[in-house]
């Protein structure tokens, strides 16, 4: 036996040959799976083609080549698009959605798929193509838990599958949150990169220590999740008050530089309306009260 490639031979379709799919489709290949692949302009399936895949002519052949299929395409209106007209072909078989959507069109797929007697798994990548097939990256799914359990060796050739229970909203809802949680680091990250530029720090520097203190950040985090969840904040580490003062440094530094405040002026207007509201003397995690309105 190969010890690269898995024992089963569970055969794949990778509807849609993007960026994303492509990647999806070449690790399955490359584990040893038969893959067969269609995408909507056929050239992006040549040199998956030259390398071994099965090229469908069309969406019905794509869907019955296979026992899962998975579909990778812009948005959920182009998946009812193309698997509208084949929904019957698809009854008794998996279909894997790792197109990006809401959590209200994740729920309505998933409606749409069971009354047409499909499996369904709905699927969040947590990663961009170059990373899909690393183990230490996630792919979320939700809306099957015993579908996942009975295709997890396949689906973890793409990544670390992490099953998120039967609501087939949650991969959509965790990813637009991941996501939005990437954004604000970016955010973070890139203005203080910016302030230490203006004293001729280099961004690799700067972001070698940046990234180890996202860890004690995360350490942090981990802290304040369970007073969330407690619905407490005790301010017995650091409170409010004196970040209020401390958020005072890093505008001051970056007026004087010329750097953009208006990523600081926003958390200082969150910190100021918890303190106006008397509760400055709690932990930050007291903040999330401004964002449930
Ligand atoms: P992409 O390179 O722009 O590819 C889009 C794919 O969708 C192409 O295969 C395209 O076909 C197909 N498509 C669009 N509209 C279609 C329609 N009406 N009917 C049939 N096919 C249609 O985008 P991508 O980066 O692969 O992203 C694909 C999905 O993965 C998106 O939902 C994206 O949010 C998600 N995703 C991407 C990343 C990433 O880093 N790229 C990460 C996580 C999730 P044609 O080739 O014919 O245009």
């Amino acid at each position: 036996m190969n010890a690269q490639h898995p024992t089963t031979t569970t055969t794949v379709s990778v509807l849609g040959l993007g960026q994303m799919g492509a990647a999806l489709a070449a690790a399955f290949l490359g584990a040893g799976h038969p893959t067969t692949v269609w995408n909507r302009t056929p050239g992006k399936a040549d040199a998956l083609a030259a390398g071994g895949a099965v090229r469908a002519a069309g969406v019905a052949e794509a869907v019955t080549a296979s026992d899962l299929v998975v579909v990778c395409v812009l948005d959920y209106t182009a998946v009812r698009e193309l698997l509208d007209p084949v929904v019957e072909s698809l009854r008794g078989r998996v279909l894997v959605n790792l197109t990006s959507g809401s959590p209200e069109q994740a729920r309505e797929t998933a409606a749409w798929a069971a009354g047409h007697g499909v499996g369904y798994l709905d699927g969040g990548i947590m990663t961009t193509p170059p990373g899909v097939g690393d183990s230490s990256n996630m792919i979320l799914y939700a809306g099957g838990p015993e579908v996942l359990a009975e295709h997890r060796a396949t689906l973890a050739v793409l990544g670390d599958p992490v099953d998120l229970g039967p609501d087939a909203g949650l991969a959509s809802l965790y990813d637009a949150g991941l996501l939005g949680l990437m954004w604000s680091v970016f955010g973070g990250w890139l203005h203080a990169t910016a302030l230490a530029g203006a004293d001729g720090v280099p961004a690799r520097d700067f972001t070698a220590l940046a990234t180890r203190w996202l860890s004690t950040v995360s350490w942090f985090m981990t802290g304040y999740a369970e007073q969330i969840d407690a619905g407490e904040y005790p301010g017995s580490d650091a409170t409010i008050d004196v970040q209020v003062a401390t958020i005072g440094h890093l505008l001051h530094a970056g007026e004087v530089r010329g750097v953009d405040g208006r990523l600081p002026r926003l958390h200082l207007e969150l910190m100021r309306s918890a303190v106006e509201a008397g509760h400055g003397g709690d932990s930050y995690a007291r903040i999330i009260e401004a964002f449930r309105k």
